[in-house]
């Protein structure tokens, strides 16, 4: 996600899937059947969910967990979705309300007796008859109904648009060791943590609609006054889509990958596409080719800059001009880190949201006529981070700079945004100065390829890029992820 805060104004400012899934990889993963029928007059959906679970890990299960976030916006969860300070723009008419509602899950075809756990009910626990072992697959066929809160976020309806994302049951990830991840929802970043697996989307809709999805169409029927579509998006590690009266779509190539861009309001709607073409062709070029064969780039009603999805980004409507280039370039570098590249978004927060921050600026100084300078970025970051810290020591007397923490351990939306973003950004451009721009070119590109539709620890990344820079960078990324290294800001 990119949050825009008054601070960052202030800087202102395919190769086929097997070319990088390579051989040996996972060749086994869940697959999501979802079938969901939108009413608007309601403002409510039914959903049928089926999955062909697959235990990819090296324990037998009892029972799989799966996250409803969709919850996170009911009242029990109140606050859950927005920081007080940005109520007014999530909600323009008032608090509202929404969720998620089960009503059946079977296992195999049999009727299990589920429970909702966890803050808010945002977790569903599936026992299981039988365990399940690893490398086994077993079927889950979920039913819900959705109810949709008027909100500006990542699940709700605004004036323009109506977003579903994060509003079906996604399976938790287990890790060994840990069990299953079960960190719930938070205002914070993007507390999300999930594998790939393959989707078919087969949605119903009022005939007024456009449907924005980033998939593969399979087809598209009219029925009585709902047209149904269907998608799969294969090797994605989560699934989305927008509905809109009032898109209108421009589409263009980057070699062989469509991007479609659908909006309402932009004064240069072909800017902006332009913009989304040269941030798939820089990013394909420097780090590997984009994975899939589109990407739709999404202007809607969101509260904050924009989200990122697996072949599906949100633009807010409410950045326009440099503020909205900015925005495309970050969220398009997300299909590199988090959606092909994963990781716990959680609790390691830091290994798409800094990297993301940095390739943006590699993006500016690839492109010289947005008029923004790698070197302004930097001097903007640092001055940024200096003002946060000056101000954070004024206020609260000391500031906490470690960016590797669990999001719910960052105080405040600036706390995080300085750790994550701003400091992030300059730790890479120190790492590049310490072993050079080519050879940080040449580690982000085997690092992509290496660990393609995987998820990623700390750990592994320090590992990966100390084994490629030649030299023991453990120190250097300690340094920095715990708030060890310091600005001198006076
Ligand atoms: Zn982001």
């Amino acid at each position: 996600m990119k949050k825009l805060s008054i601070f960052f104004v202030c800087l202102i400012f395919i190769a086929p899937i097997l070319f990088i899934s390579g051989c040996g990889e996972k060749s086994q993963r869940s697959a999501y059947q979802l079938v969901l029928t939108y009413d608007d007059q309601t403002q409510t959906a039914q959903g049928a969910c089926v999955i062909d679970y697959f235990n990819n890990s090296e324990n037998a299960f009892d029972n799989l967990m799966f996250h409803l976030y969709a919850n996170a916006f009911s009242q029990q969860a109140d606050g859950s979705v927005c920081k007080p300070s940005n109520e007014d723009k999530t909600y323009p008419n008032g608090k509202s309300y929404g969720g998620i509602e089960i009503s059946s899950v079977k296992i195999d075809g049999n009727a299990v007796d589920f429970s909702l756990e966890g803050e808010a009910d945002m977790l569903l626990d599936v026992p299981l008859q039988t365990q399940l072992f690893p490398d086994e697959k077993i079927k889950v066929e979920i039913d819900f109904s959705l109810t949709l809160p008027n909100a500006n976020h990542r699940f709700g309806y605004g004036e323009n648009a109506v977003n579903f994302a994060n509003f079906y049951p996604i399976a938790c990830v287990y890790e060994d060791g840990k069990g299953f991840m079960q960190d719930g929802y938070i205002s914070n970043g993007d507390p999300f943590f999930s594998e790939v697996s393959d989707y078919t989307v087969s949605v119903s809709y009022p005939q007024e609609y456009i449907l924005a999805c980033g998939g593969d169409s399979l087809k598209t029927h009219q029925n009585g006054k709902f047209i149904t579509s269907t998608f799969s998006a294969n090797n994605v590690r989560d699934v989305s889509f927008v509905l809109s009266k009032n898109f209108k779509k421009l589409s263009q190539k980057c070699g062989d990958v469509t991007i479609d861009y659908f909006y309402y309001a932009d004064e240069d709607p072909q800017g902006s596409l332009d913009t989304a073409t040269k941030a798939v062709k820089f990013y394909s070029e420097s780090f590997g080719e984009y994975a899939y064969s589109n990407l739709a780039v999404v202007q809607t009603n969101f509260v904050h800059g924009g989200m990122e999805y697996p072949r599906l980004v949100m633009i807010s409507d409410t950045v326009s001009g440099e503020d909205c280039d900015y925005v495309i370039a970050h969220e398009i570098a997300h299909q590199w880190w988090y959606g092909v590249v994963g990781n716990d978004e959680y609790n390691e927060a830091w290994l798409d949201e800094s990297l993301t921050e940095y390739s943006t600026a590699l993006f500016f100084e690839k492109y010289p006529e947005y008029n923004l300078t790698y070197q302004q970025i930097i001097n903007g970051a640092e001055g940024n981070y200096k003002f946060f810290l000056q101000i954070y020591t004024k206020i609260e007397g000391e500031v906490d700079s470690s960016m590797l923490r669990p999001l719910d351990e960052f105080a405040t939306e600036p706390e995080y945004v300085h750790n994550i973003y701003t400091r992030g950004i300059l730790m890479f451009d120190t790492l590049r100065s310490q072993i050079g721009a080519k050879k940080l070119m040449a580690t982000l590109k085997g690092y992509y390829k290496k660990f393609a539709y995987q998820n990623v620890s700390s750990e592994e990344f320090v590992a990966y890029f100390s084994s490629k820079a030649g030299r023991n960078l453990e120190k250097f990324f300690d340094s920095w992820l715990n708030g060890e290294v310091k600005f001198v800001y006076a």
